[in-house]
């Protein structure tokens, strides 16, 4: 097999993009993907501050080195959701990527912050863990990123990320999170630019990415994917793609054009939590502080079954 551009010898075939590329081409492609995502949908310049969502994964430790060699200012953030020894795992892995380069990783423990690791908070609220985990990882990740003066949050979200979560919002019709999925969301107030800089390009092409390019990361899924709704679409949108090619790339780019069609039911308004002062559209404390006092209250009855059996 001979890459497309060079004639060389190929590692990967890209049957969606009918190409067949060397590793420094393939390398070429990814950050050329990258750049161009950065500039059509004005994530951010130069001179803006971007944290990246690090989660010790492919997707977002390549994210980190593609954009700090591409030149912009990017440190890393890795959020310590205390999922047993995967948490360790990830936190290690971003922790020692970050330390060979000489980049500047924040570490935020949600244990610290919430008072219970997310395996606890998941038995407390009663809740489906990745239900929580998103609304504890977006409240942190967007207060992290404005209180360090940051101007993008960057994720990791790829096309397969983003064709799984687009067939899930069409499966249910859901006009709001069909208006909001896009590779950028502007700043409003204390909500910072959410960035999705890797939305064009595939698993496939972020992992031999990370192969060619040494990047360690964690080959393990967090324990909580498995029988998550978002694996099972992926799990379709594959069976179509080995079928017909191309089909998760066409069903993204053919939604961009025609998303200005879905408008969210009617605007949110923002105010600020009295608890915290981040923006929250709940009456009274955000869904984050709620959590925290339920949290507290759950500590507070542990505490006295203990004093009253004691
Ligand atoms: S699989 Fe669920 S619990 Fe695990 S990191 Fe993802 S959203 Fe969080
Ligand atoms: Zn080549
Ligand atoms: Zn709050």
């Amino acid at each position: 097999m001979r890459c497309s551009v060079c004639g060389r010898e190929a590692v990967i075939r890209l049957r969606h993009a009918g190409l067949r590329l060397c590793p420094e081409h393939l390398v070429a492609r990814v950050e050329k993907e990258v750049e161009g995502a950065i500039r059509r949908f004005r994530m951010f310049s130069h001179e803006e501050r971007v944290l990246v969502a690090v989660s010790g994964g492919k997707d977002s430790l390549a994210l980190w080195h593609i954009l700090t060699k591409l030149g912009y200012q990017a440190d890393g953030l890795y959020i310590d959701l205390g999922i047993g020894g995967y948490s360790e795992r990830s936190r290690e892995v971003s922790q020692a990527f970050a330390e060979e380069r000489g980049l500047t990783l924040h570490v935020v423990s949600l244990a610290g912050q919430l008072g219970a690791t997310l395996d606890e908070l998941t038995r407390i609220a009663r809740g489906k863990p990745c239900s929580l985990c998103g609304t504890v990882k977006r409240y942190l990740m967007n207060r992290a990123a404005w209180e360090g003066g940051y101007q993008a949050l960057a994720t990791g979200h790829n096309l397969d990320d983003e064709a799984a979560t687009l067939l899930g919002n069409v499966l249910r019709w859901d006009e709001g999170y069909l208006a909001r999925q896009y590779p950028v969301l502007p700043e409003e107030g204390k909500l910072v630019r959410k960035v999705k800089p890797l939305v064009f390009l595939s698993e496939r092409e972020m992992a031999a990415y990370c192969l060619i390019n040494g990047i360690h990361y964690l080959h393990e899924d967090c324990p909580h994917a498995q029988g998550a709704r978002s694996i099972v679409l992926k799990g379709v949108l594959n069976q179509l793609e080995d079928r017909y090619p191309s089909t998760k790339i066409s069903f993204l780019r053919q939604f961009l054009k025609v998303r200005d069609r879905f408008q969210p039911p009617e605007p949110v308004l923002l105010h600020e939590c009295p608890s915290c002062g981040m923006p929250t559209a709940a009456e009274g404390a955000c869904r984050f502080c709620r959590l925290k006092e339920r949290v507290a209250r759950h500590a507070l009855r542990v505490t006295d079954d203990h004093g009253t059996s004691a």
